[in-house]
């Protein structure tokens, strides 16, 4: 048993991914073009410049919130966090912590078996910063304001999260939802999605909950996991020594799978956050520029959804629903390679088992051929009709499964459809009993041995002679056909 209950609330960044920049007409979709080529008066923050808030950015931050259930603020505005730091011309930052666009929502994990609530606190909507960049053995840091100024979301939740790899499927969730939407990349690895994760520990049964360390540098899902657990274990020494454990900001170091001390609560900055006299606020109903029911319309079916509509109508396992629904490009080509089966629609048995046949085919064959290839299934070669036309092969009985990853391997390099490979390699399954039984008799003739022992009882010669006959064919004979046709020659 545990002494501690972990406790994790996370603060997750998103670059939504506009045309534009948040307050200027800079590209956002250059950040990482040539240092300082993406920028102008506005985002380099040049005095007596005025921001224009972008609608889009705006909208999209509403449709998340949509998407997490919570409340889009009647009235909200943005704000100055004043600090001064390099990358940041203005020496303020406009974002809308305090008075955020949207309030509330939720998002339920399942790890490990058990179901978390999560709550989400507030999101809201800010610029990003510009990058430093440090050049080995120089004496100097370059300045690189291409980021300046791109719309970046926060997610912030209530501390409802109970270990680490609760807080990874959180992101992964939460990734996937982004994903759907189509507002970002949400890509850890290139930052277009980043969490500091608050982490405290608290004896078993207290209310109160302990005091929190704040972990940044985070950069993949693995490392949501690392950092908490090396966390936990850290706070635990402390915790269990008597001493206390201090409210600070640690980084997240990967190659020491260590978190390292960065600032404490005691020289926190004093941000004067004020509302920025630049921008108006932002008010919903009559007037306003933002429609909110036309946003409410655009809200797509979401991963959960789908997952759910996968379970009922195609029969999927609950696991193999969550899998391909995961990632949206996944379940939209399951989706079209069913579509490629007119026989299906309007029978749901066969259409329940069509989908569990694509599906294992996509998940063990495509998925793995995709992870050995890295790449991902937008750049597949196989189209869907193709991938469709493959199963009516197997089912038909025109080629054995065998022959199939044969045929499915071939389509992956080349891209060319079933029946060509099939046409050209001359691998049609051999269905002719007539045929099948001239092997047959050829190979009872050779392998006397084998023939008497199967009459004496071992089972394991009638497998042997199989294989003869199959390596006849060269594979292609029709293994239930075989195994008829020997069975009688035997007998
Ligand atoms: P700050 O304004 O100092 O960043 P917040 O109250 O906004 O603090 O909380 C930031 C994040 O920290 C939220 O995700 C919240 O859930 C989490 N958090 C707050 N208190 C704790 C705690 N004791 N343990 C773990 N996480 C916490
Ligand atoms: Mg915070
Ligand atoms: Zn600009």
């Amino acid at each position: 048993m545990n002494k501690y209950e972990v406790v994790i609330g996370l603060e997750v960044h998103v670059q939504l991914k506009t045309v534009s920049k948040m307050f200027c007409g800079c590209d956002n979709k250059s950040v990482n073009a040539e240092p300082n080529m993406n920028v102008c008066p506005v985002c380099l923050g040049m005095p007596g410049m005025l921001p224009v808030a972008n609608k889009k950015a705006i909208e999209w931050t509403y449709l998340l919130g949509m998407a997490l259930g919570g409340e889009i603020s009647d009235y909200w505005n943005f704000e100055r966090k004043n600090y001064f730091y390099p990358d940041l011309p203005k020496a303020y930052q406009i974002t809308s912590a305090t008075n955020p666009p949207v309030i509330g929502g939720g998002l339920t994990v399942v790890a490990d078996g058990t179901e978390r609530q999560v709550r989400i606190h507030h999101i809201h909507l800010e610029e990003d910063a510009g990058k430093l960049v440090h050049p080995s053995g120089k004496q100097y840091s370059l300045v690189d304001l291409n980021r300046a100024g791109t719309p970046l979301m926060e997610i912030v939740t209530e501390p409802d999260l109970r270990s680490a790899s609760e807080a990874r499927i959180f992101m992964q969730d939460l990734q996937s939802i982004l994903r759907y939407l189509g507002i970002s990349d949400a890509n850890l690895e290139q930052g277009n999605m980043r969490c500091d994760a608050n982490i405290s520990l608290r004896p078993v049964g207290q209310k109160e909950y302990g005091t929190r360390a704040e972990i940044k540098n985070i950069n993949s899902f693995k490392m949501v996991e690392r950092a908490i657990n090396y966390e936990v274990e850290r706070q635990t020494e402390i915790l269990d020594a008597g001493e206390k454990v201090k409210q600070e900001t640690r980084g997240w170091d990967d190659n020491k799978g260590k978190t390292l001390p960065q600032r404490s609560k005691e020289e926190a900055n004093d941000y004067r956050y004020f509302p920025e006299p630049d921008l108006p606020p932002v008010k919903q109903g009559g007037g306003s520029i933002i429609d909110i029911e036309a946003i409410g319309s655009m809200l797509p079916e979401l991963p959960k959804e789908k997952a759910s509509r996968f379970l009922s109508d195609y029969g999927l396992s609950t696991i193999d629903a969550e899998t391909i629904t995961s990632d949206l490009e996944t379940a939209r080509y399951f989706e079209q390679v069913l579509e490629e089966m007119p026989e299906i629609a309007g029978n749901s048995e066969l259409a329940k088992t069509k989908a569990k046949k694509v599906s294992n085919w996509l998940l063990s064959e495509l998925i793995a051929k995709l992870n050995e290839a890295s790449t991902g299934i937008s750049d597949t070669k196989i189209n869907h009709k193709d991938f469709a036309a493959l199963i009516t092969l197997i089912d038909s009985g025109d080629i054995s499964g065998k022959i199939a990853k044969e045929v499915f391997a071939e389509m992956f390099e080349s891209g060319q459809s079933p029946e060509a490979i099939v046409k050209e390699k001359g691998l049609v399954q051999i269905s002719d009993t007539g045929a099948i039984a001239k092997i047959v008799e050829e190979v009872v003739a050779v392998n006397e041995k084998s023939v008497s022992d199967f009459r004496e009882g071992k089972q394991q010669a009638f497998g042997y002679l199989i294989g003869q006959v199959m390596a006849k064919t060269r594979g292609q004979a029709n293994p239930k056909l075989v195994n008829e046709i020997l069975r009688e020659k035997l007998k």
